[in-house]
């Protein structure tokens, strides 16, 4: 029967969807491309469109917020590489391990043990996050003119 009626309703292009905050099937009758059904919801005072709307801002928030710190970090050591701080392979380094790391954590959650540990590699001095010592750019061409 029910499905019976979802299928007459697909039939009259009536659009039904899940509830991205409530997980049930609501039917569409605003934008198209609206992901949360109207419903008050028990114990909830706000409807889900109200609610899951609130809930994916501050999602994107702290996901934002943590790509932001990355990219401080990141943009950071790359003036310290263009002025001649950081040696560009030592800079590479840096770059390559900050990118897996970043990857392996961002869909954890906030508070997760890898994203604490990514955010105390990012701390560490630059190069304690490489495992390399520090090497002035003329100690590194003296070496290699040996
Ligand atoms: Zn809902």
């Amino acid at each position: 029967m029910i499905i019976f009626e979802l299928m007459n309703l697909a039939n009259r292009n009536i659009l039904i969807k899940i509830c991205e905050n409530c997980n049930h099937l609501f039917i569409v009758t605003g934008r198209s491309d609206t992901k949360y059904c109207s419903r008050i919801m028990k114990n909830e005072k706000k409807p889900c469109t109200v609610l899951g709307a609130q809930k994916a801002f501050k999602e994107n928030y702290i996901n934002n917020t943590f790509k932001q710190m990355v990219d401080k970090y990141r943009s950071n050591y790359k003036n310290q590489m263009a002025c001649g701080k950081i040696d560009d392979e030592d800079y590479e380094a840096w770059s390559k391990l900050a990118r897996e790391k970043y990857l392996a954590c961002r869909k954890s959650e906030e508070n997760s043990k890898q994203r604490q540990d990514f955010i105390a590699w990012l701390k560490l001095d630059f190069y304690d996050a490489i495992s390399t010592s520090y090497k002035s750019i003329g100690e590194k061409y003296s070496d290699s003119a040996d």
